[in-house]
């Protein structure tokens, strides 16, 4: 009944394709952070997606961990793959200047944190599962992505049997507490028991509860957190000579950011001293300036080429594992395809270096983007990648956002989060660590949860 618009009904609300869900505060209570609480934009059902595919993606998750890890070490292939974009791309510049900055002083970041989460999606005329990013700074919803998870076995084994949908085929999602685990861990790799980990949060941080469960770091772990942002970083942080970071006085043995993925993070000079004097200290960073670099999209090109997976991996399995899900990726150098981009916009993604959604071209505008870019023969061209375009196969979902449900058609993409530990030469963590399934609406191009165009 639930699928046939004419019959849904929610109390006294009986109109076709709409439910007004009842018990969540849309109105938002009061402007401070986390007083004026809505609820997450989420998906009324679980997606189906085939396990043949979940199972290849979750065994591609220790892959990455490791090869990521391998490409933060080497220092000049981040620094030459990324110097033309250095040229035209502030922000990236900046980061690529930190990293510099550290390179020169051969600081070697020996405990090494990674909290990945690789996207992917099913392409539906090939039936590939082809990888849309690697995300390894700021990887979000880990924690509400659990409890959507526990929402929907909820809501099937009540309703299931009428939905003809089995709870029991919903895979276990632990990526809250394998998360927690892992910072636990590089803290306890850290070795000073009045350490704190810390989380560099944003000003107006409206994805709190999220990172909620890194409570349970304090409740399981007994491991103390605090939260600040840049700013006050800059203002409260110092650096001992021994490589000792304290915050307001306190050791910081972790630094994780939920901030300083987007340019926005540093609206000051004060923010960017900030994150080099935490590059600088030996506290673990999750990321460090190698890790975030790592993860960006014109690193995911380069490693796409043909040739460089082999320098930083040797077993050739891994390697075709690995190329198997790459889709097509290509700089703004090739002609080639610049000019089937401009016939053919709307089978590709123009992607610039940035990170939180919203900021890729599509359709029409990859044409005029590419058009523009040749007529003025700047090198701005470098601050893009293209990428093919995946079309996943559509569905009719629910979707829940302010309390409203529309039912409509929509793609969804799965995210599968891992994390690797090491300190020196020793792996300590490198696992699978639970999954975010995220749907949109067919017609919107972009994807990100917070930035309002997907649900979780
Ligand atoms: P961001 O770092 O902003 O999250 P992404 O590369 O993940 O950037 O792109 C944002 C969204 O755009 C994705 O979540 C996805 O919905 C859509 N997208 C990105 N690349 C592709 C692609 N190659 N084909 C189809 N959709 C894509
Ligand atoms: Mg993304």
């Amino acid at each position: 009944e639930l699928f046939s618009p004419s019959t849904v009904k929610c109390g006294k609300y009986d109109r076709p394709e709409i439910i007004i869900v009842p018990y969540y505060f849309v109105i938002r209570s009061g402007k401070l952070p986390g007083v004026g609480m809505v609820h997450a934009p989420i998906a009324l059902l679980p997606t189906s997606f085939p396990e043949s595919h979940w199972k290849q993606a979750c065994e591609l998750a220790p892959i990455f961990n490791e090869l990521i890890d391998r490409v933060s070490l080497d220092g000049k292939f981040l620094q030459d793959s990324l110097a033309r974009t250095k040229k035209v791309d502030a922000f990236t510049s900046r980061l690529l200047d930190i990293h510099s900055k550290i390179l020169e002083m051969n600081k070697k970041e020996e405990i090494r944190l990674g909290l990945h989460r690789s996207d992917y999606m099913l392409d539906e005329k090939t039936k590939l599962l082809l990888q849309i990013e690697f995300n390894t700074i700021s990887s979000s919803f880990a924690g509400l992505g659990c409890l959507v998870t526990d929402l929907h076995r909820t809501l099937l084994n009540d309703y299931g049997e009428d939905l003809g949908l089995d709870s029991k085929r919903i895979p276990g999602n632990t990526a809250t507490g394998q998360f927690a685990e892992a910072l636990a861990k590089a803290w306890t790799e850290y070795n000073n028991p009045r350490a704190v980990a810390m989380i560099v949060v944003q000003t107006e941080e409206r994805n709190m509860y999220d990172q909620h469960w890194l409570c349970t770091l304090g409740i399981t772990y007994n491991v103390r957190t605090i939260r600040k942002t840049l700013a006050e970083i800059d203002s409260e942080g110092q650096l001992l000579p021994d490589g000792t970071f304290l915050v307001g006085g306190q050791a910081v043995a972790v630094v994780y950011f939920r901030a300083g993925y987007a340019p926005t993070d540093y609206p000051s000079e004060s923010e960017w001293r900030a994150r080099l004097l935490m590059e600088q200290s030996s506290a673990i960073k999750c990321p460090s300036i190698s890790y975030h670099l790592a993860g960006t999209k014109k690193i995911q090109q380069e490693l796409a080429k043909p040739n460089v997976l082999e320098k930083f991996l040797e077993s050739k399995e891994d390697i075709a594992k690995l190329r198997k899900c790459f889709a097509g990726l290509w700089s703004l150098v090739d002609s080639d395809i610049t000019k089937k981009a401009i016939e053919k916009p709307e089978l590709f993604v123009m992607k610039p270096q940035r990170e939180g959604g919203g900021n890729n071209i599509y359709g029409d505008d990859v044409k005029e983007t590419l058009l523009r870019l040749q007529k003025e023969g700047s090198e701005e061209d470098a601050a893009y990648i293209l990428m093919q375009r995946i079309f996943p196969a559509v569905s009719p979902t629910f979707l829940i956002r302010d309390s409203i449900c529309h039912k409509d058609h929509a793609i969804s993409e799965l995210g599968v989060y891992s994390a690797y530990l090491r300190n020196k030469e020793s792996v300590i963590m490198n696992d699978q660590c639970g999954y975010l399934m995220r749907t949109k609406v067919s017609s919107s191009n972009e994807g990100g949860v917070a930035a309002g165009f997907a649900v979780l």
